[in-house]
C-alpha cells in the first residue's frame, strides 16, 4: 500500500470505480495500518467540524462583570474614591473581583465537565484497520479507512461505497428526502451531481436505515459535504434547561424588585438625616443583597456535578434538560430484552415434527448436549435435527469467539444462541457460511419481526427463515415431518402453537426456523418469504438481571410506574413480567390489540396496563403520546432505528450504550452505559436530588436575604442606627453565595428520597412550603438578630458594637440555617449531621473569616467592625442558634401533625 494518500481533491469519487478510488486513496479492502492512520489523522485533523465561536476562558471571566449590579457597585466604588472614602471603594472592589473570580470557577469547572462527559458520549465507527475489525471514536476517521455500516448506523464521514447489501441510506439531513435511498457500489458516469444522487457514496450525518455496507472514506470533517453545511450553522450556544430559562426570569423579576425596595430604603434613610452619599452605597449593597446573583452559576454546579455521578449510575445524559426532568418521572417505559434481562440468550429447547429436545450448558460457551427424555442424542438423531441447526446458523450475522476461555457473541444474542446450539450438535458454523454462502438476504427488523437469507448450497439455492413463529407460520405451506415436507394441517398449526405457548409460559423466547428451495426461474427475494416449509421452534432463555427486580420494587415506592415493552409474544412477556415482579394487576396489551382500538379507548386504557407484548416501535410513539395525554411524564427506551420517533417524543428519551444504534442515540436525552433498568432507576434518584438540591440553595439564599432586608428597613423605620454598612453587606453576601449556597448545591440524596412521589411539574421551584420557610424563618432571623443589637444599644455598649453583634448573629444564624436547610421535613440528625462535608467546611471557613474580620485590626477600620467579648458571644451565639432549634422544632411538629392531618 503506498504510504501516502494522493492528492484528491476534486476527484469526482462516484465516477470512479471501486479499485481506481480505493487506488487514489492509498487504500486497500484491508484497510489502513495503525501508522498510516496516525499520520493521516495528524495530516488531515480529526473528523469533526472546527468549532466556531468558542466562548474563551476571558469572556467567560469578564461576563461575570457585566450584570447591572456590579456595574452599579463598580460605580459607586468609583463615587467612593472620588469622595475620599478609599477604603470603603478599596473594600467594594474586592469583594466585586472575589465573588467575579468565583463565579467564573464554578462556570468554568461546571462547563469544563459537561464538555468532557459530552466526548464520552460522542458516537463511534467501525473501521477495518490493519485487517481485522475496529470500534473507534468517529472523530479518528481518516481518509482512507474503510468503514462498514450496518441499520441503524450513522456514516462517520463521506465516503465511497465498496459493498453493499440491500443498503438504504436515509439522507434527509443533507437532501431533505424523507424516503431512504438504495446504494450501489457501481461507477456513475455524470460528474456533476448533487450528494443525494450519488447513489454509490455515503455522507456523512446519514443513517443507515436497512442492509449493510462498506466504504472508502473520502473526506472526513469539514471537507464532507455535511461539513460544508454544518459551518454555515455552526451551533455554539450554550444550551439551557425550562429551570434555567425559569431562574432566568425569576432572577430578572428580583432584581427588579430588590432595585426598588433599596431604592426606597435608601431614600427613607436620607430622609432620616443619612447622608446621600452613605444611602447610595447602601443601597447598593442592600440590593446586592437581595439578588442570588450565584443562581446561575450554582444551577450550573449542581446540573453539572448531577451528570457526573449520573456517569457513576451509568446514564449519559446527552440534553441537559433531562436532569431536571427524570426527577419528575411518573412512568417509565422499558424494553424487556437487555435492560430487564440480561440479553444472554441460551437455547433451552427444540420442538420438531412432535419431538421435543431439551438443551444443556450455560451462556455462550458451546459446552453442552441436545437431549430428548433425558437422553443423550445419536448421531442418527443429530443428523435429524439438523435442518433447524443448519438454518440457525446460515440464517445468522453474529460471530462466536472465545476470549480468554470466556466465549462471547459478537452481534445480537438471539443469533448468537443459534451458533451455540449449531456449536452442541458438533456443526461448524463458519465451515457451515463456507460451503453454503450468502447471496441475499432480507434484515431483520422489530417491525417484520424475521429475518431471511438465501444461500447457494449444494442442493441448488436454499432460503432459511427465522423468526417469531406466528409471523414465519403465515408464510409456510408445508412443514418437515419425518424427514419430509408435508402440508402444513390445522393441526399441525395447532401443535406448533401449543408447545410454543408451553415453551412461552416458562419465561423463553420462541423462535421458530423455516426454509425453502428457490427454483432458477424465480426471484429468490421476493420468492424466499411465500410458500416455505416450516422446520420447527426454539426455545431460549434470557434471564432476569438480578437488580431488576429491586429496581422495579423501588419505582413503586417513588410512585413511578414501570411498564414493559416488548417485541416478544405475550406469553413470555407476561412469564418474565411475573419473574420480575412486575405483573401486579395483569394487564396486557399487544400491538395488535393496540392496532385495533380506537384512540379513545387506547387512552382510557392506558393507566392500567403494565405489559406491552409483540410491540413494534410505531406502538411505542401511540404509548408516548397516550400517556402525556394523561399529564404523565415519561422515560422510554429504545434501541432500534424506528424507535427515535418515540424517544424524541417522550420527555426523557432512553437509548442504549450497547445494542442501541447511532440513530437512536442520536434521538435520546440519555444514553444508559450498561443497558440496565436499575441505572434508569439510579437516574431519575439522582434526578430528584438534584432538583431538591437547587430548591435547598434558594430557600437558604432567600430566607437569609429576607432576614437582612426585613432587619435593616424595621431599624430604618425604627430610628435606630443603620445595623450594617454597606461592605458588610457585601461581605455577607459573599460567603453566604460563594460558599454556603454553594455547599448546598451539593447535598447528598436525601434518605426516603426514593420514597415520596414525583415531584408535580407544574408547581414552581419555590412552591408553597417553600415560601412558608422563607417568610418564617427570614423573618425570625431578623428578629434574633436585631434582639441582641438593641440589647447592645441599650447596654450603651456603643453602635460599633451593636453593629458587629448584629453583623456576627446574622451570619451565624444564617450558617445555622444552612445546616436547617438540608431537608425540608426530616431532622439534620436523621440527615446525617456530618452528610455534607462540604457544608462544614464552607461554614468553617465563612466563620474563620468572620473572626478575622472581627479580631484582626487592620479589617476594622474598612469593615467598621470592633471585637467581641465573651458576654457578648454569650447573646450572639445562643440568638443565632435559636434558629436551628427553632426550626427542628417546626419540623417535629410538622412530622408528629403529618399523621393527623391526612386524616
Ligand atoms: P424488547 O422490546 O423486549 O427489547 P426485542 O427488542 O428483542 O424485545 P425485537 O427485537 O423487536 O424485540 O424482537 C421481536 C421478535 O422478533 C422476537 O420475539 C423474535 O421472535 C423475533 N426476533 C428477534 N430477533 C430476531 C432475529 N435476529 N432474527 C429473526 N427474528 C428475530
Amino acid at each position: 500500500m503506498p504510504s501516502q494518500a494522493p492528492e484528491t481533491t476534486g476527484t469526482h469519487w462516484h465516477c470512479e470505480t471501486v479499485d481506481k478510488a480505493l487506488e487514489l486513496l492509498g487504500a486497500s479492502t484491508n484497510g489502513l495500518d495503525a501508522e498510516e492512520a496516525a499520520r493521516r489523522l495528524a495530516e488531515h485533523g480529526p473528523n469533526e467540524f472546527a468549532s466556531g465561536r468558542r466562548v474563551s476562558k476571558l469572556l467567560l471571566l469578564l461576563s461575570q462583570f457585566t450584570s447591572l449590579l456590579v456595574v452599579i457597585l463598580i460605580i459607586s466604588a468609583v463615587i467612593s474614591l472620588f469622595l475620599g472614602q478609599y477604603i470603603e471603594a478599596i473594600a467594594i472592589i474586592v469583594i466585586v473581583l472575589l465573588a467575579g473570580f468565583l463565579g467564573f470557577l464554578q462556570e468554568y469547572q461546571a462547563g469544563k465537565a459537561i464538555e468532557s462527559l459530552k466526548r464520552l458520549a460522542a458516537p463511534t465507527a467501525r473501521v477495518i484497520r490493519g485487517g481485522s475489525e475496529k470500534e473507534i471514536p468517529s472523530r479518528e476517521v481518516v481518509p482512507g479507512d474503510i468503514i462498514l455500516l450496518k441499520t441503524g448506523d450513522m456514516v462517520p464521514a463521506d465516503g465511497r461505497l465498496t459493498e453493499a447489501i440491500n443498503l438504504k441510506v436515509g439522507e434527509a439531513v443533507l437532501t431533505g428526502e424523507s424516503m431512504p435511498e438504495e446504494k450501489h457500489t457501481e461507477p456513475i458516469a455524470d460528474q456533476d451531481l448533487l450528494p443525494g444522487d450519488r447513489k454509490n457514496m455515503v455522507h456523512m450525518g446519514t443513517t443507515t436505515t436497512s442492509g449493510r455496507g462498506r466504504a472508502a472514506i473520502t473526506a472526513t470533517g469539514m471537507g464532507t459535504e455535511f461539513g460544508k453545511i454544518a459551518g454555515l450553522l455552526n451551533k455554539t450556544e450554550r444550551e439551557r434547561t425550562p429551570l434555567q430559562k425559569n431562574l432566568d426570569t425569576f432572577g430578572k423579576w428580583l432584581g427588579i424588585f430588590a432595585i426598588a425596595l433599596s431604592a426606597a430604603t435608601a431614600v427613607l434613610g436620607i430622609f432620616r438625616g443619612h447622608s446621600i452619599i452613605e444611602m447610595f452605597i447602601w443601597g447598593v449593597a442592600l440590593a446586592v443583597a437581595v439578588i442570588p446573583e450565584a443562581l446561575p452559576a450554582v444551577v450550573n454546579i449542581s446540573l453539572a456535578i448531577g451528570v457526573r455521578r449520573l456517569v457513576k449510575h451509568h446514564a449519559l445524559i446527552r440534553k441537559l434538560a433531562a436532569v431536571e426532568t427524570l426527577g419528575a418521572t411518573t412512568v417509565i417505559c422499558s424494553d424487556k430484552t437487555g435492560t430487564l434481562t440480561q440479553d444472554e440468550m441460551t437455547v433451552r429447547m427444540l420442538y420438531m415434527d412432535g419431538r421435543t429436545f431439551e438443551v444443556t450448558g450455560a451462556g455462550y460457551s458451546p459446552k453442552g448436549e441436545i437431549r430428548e427424555n433425558g437422553a443423550l442424542l445419536g448421531a442418527d438423531e443429530l443428523e435429524y435435527l439438523k435442518p433447524a441447526l443448519v438454518a440457525g446458523a446460515l440464517c445468522n450475522d453474529t460471530i462466536l469467539q472465545e476470549q480468554g476461555g470466556e466465549w462471547k457473541v459478537v452481534g445480537d444474542p438471539t443469533e448468537g444462541a443459534f451458533l451455540v446450539l449449531a456449536k452442541k450438535a458438533g456443526i461448524d458454523p463458519a465451515a457451515l457460511h463456507n460451503e453454503q454462502p450468502r447471496t441475499q438476504e432480507i434484515p431483520f427488523t422489530s417491525e417484520r419481526k424475521r429475518m431471511t437469507t438465501v444461500h447457494t448450497t449444494p442442493e441448488g439455492i436454499i432460503a432459511y427463515s427465522k423468526g417469531a413463529y406466528e409471523v414465519l407460520l403465515d408464510g409456510c405451506s408445508r412443514a418437515v415431518q419425518h424427514g419430509k415436507a408435508v402440508p402444513l394441517t390445522d393441526e399441525i398449526r395447532r401443535e406448533i402453537a401449543r408447545h410454543a405457548g408451553a415453551m412461552a409460559g416458562q419465561a423463553l423466547r420462541v423462535l421458530a426456523l423455516a426454509y425453502r428451495s428457490i427454483n432458477a426461474a424465480e426471484d429468490p427475494l421476493a420468492a424466499a418469504e411465500t410458500g416455505m416449509v416450516f422446520i420447527g421452534i426454539a426455545g431460549m432463555s434470557d434471564p432476569p438481571r438480578p437488580e431488576a427486580r429491586e429496581a422495579l420494587a423501588r419505582c413503586t415506592l417513588a410512585g413511578i410506574r414501570p411498564v414493559m415493552i416488548t417485541g416478544d409474544n405475550m406469553d413470555t412477556a407476561v412469564a418474565v413480567a411475573k419473574e420480575l415482579g412486575l405483573l401486579k394487576r395483569g394487564c396486557v396489551l399487544t400491538g395488535a390489540e393496540i392496532s385495533a382500538m380506537p384512540d379513545d379507548d387506547f387512552d382510557k386504557s392506558i393507566g392500567d396496563i403494565e405489559v406491552y407484548a409483540r410491540i413494534s416501535p410505531e406502538h411505542k410513539l401511540r404509548i408516548v403520546n397516550a400517556l402525556m395525554k394523561k399529564g404523565e411524564i415519561v422515560v422510554m427506551t429504545g434501541d432500534g432505528v424506528n424507535d427515535a420517533p418515540a424517544l424524541k417524543r417522550a420527555h426523557i428519551g432512553v437509548a442504549m450504550g450497547i445494542t442501541g444504534t447511532d440513530v437512536s442515540k442520536e434521538a435520546s436525552d440519555m444514553i444508559l452505559i450498561d443497558d440496565n433498568f436499575a441505572s434508569i432507576v439510579a437516574a431519575v434518584e439522582e434526578g430528584r436530588s438534584i432538583f431538591d438540591n437547587i430548591r435547598k440553595y434558594l430557600v437558604f439564599l432567600l430566607s437569609g436575604n429576607l432576614a437582612t432586608v426585613v432587619a435593616m428597613i424595621v431599624a430604618l423605620i425604627a430610628e435606630l442606627p443603620l445595623p450594617l454598612v454597606a461592605v458588610q453587606i457585601l461581605f455577607i453576601n459573599l460567603i453566604m453565595d460563594g460558599l454556603v449556597a454553594i455547599a448546598l448545591g451539593v447535598d447528598p440524596p436525601q434518605p426516603g428520597i426514593m420514597e415520596r412521589r414525583p415531584r408535580n411539574v407544574k408547581e414552581g421551584i419555590i412552591d408553597a412550603p417553600a415560601l412558608y420557610y422563607i417568610a418564617a424563618v427570614g423573618i425570625w432571623i431578623a428578629l434574633v438578630t436585631l434582639g441582641p443589637f438593641l440589647w447592645a444599644l441599650h447596654a450603651s455598649l456603643g453602635p460599633d458594637k451593636a453593629m458587629s453583634i448584629f453583623f456576627a448573629t446574622l451570619i451565624f444564624a444564617r450558617i445555622f440555617n444552612g445546616f436547617n436547610c438540608r431537608s425540608r421535613e426530616h431532622s439534620l440528625f436523621t440527615v446525617g449531621f456530618f452528610g455534607n462535608r462540604w457544608l462544614w467546611l464552607a461554614s468553617l471557613v465563612s466563620a474563620a473569616f468572620t473572626l478575622l474580620l472581627l479580631y484582626l485590626t487592620i479589617f476594622h477600620a474598612p469593615f467598621k467592625t470592633v471585637p467581641l467579648g465573651l458576654n457578648e458571644w454569650m447573646v450572639v451565639l445562643p440568638a443565632a442558634f435559636s434558629t436551628f432549634v427553632a426550626v427542628e422544632l417546626w419540623k417535629l411538629g410538622r412530622r408528629l401533625l403529618a399523621p393527623v392531618l391526612r386524616h
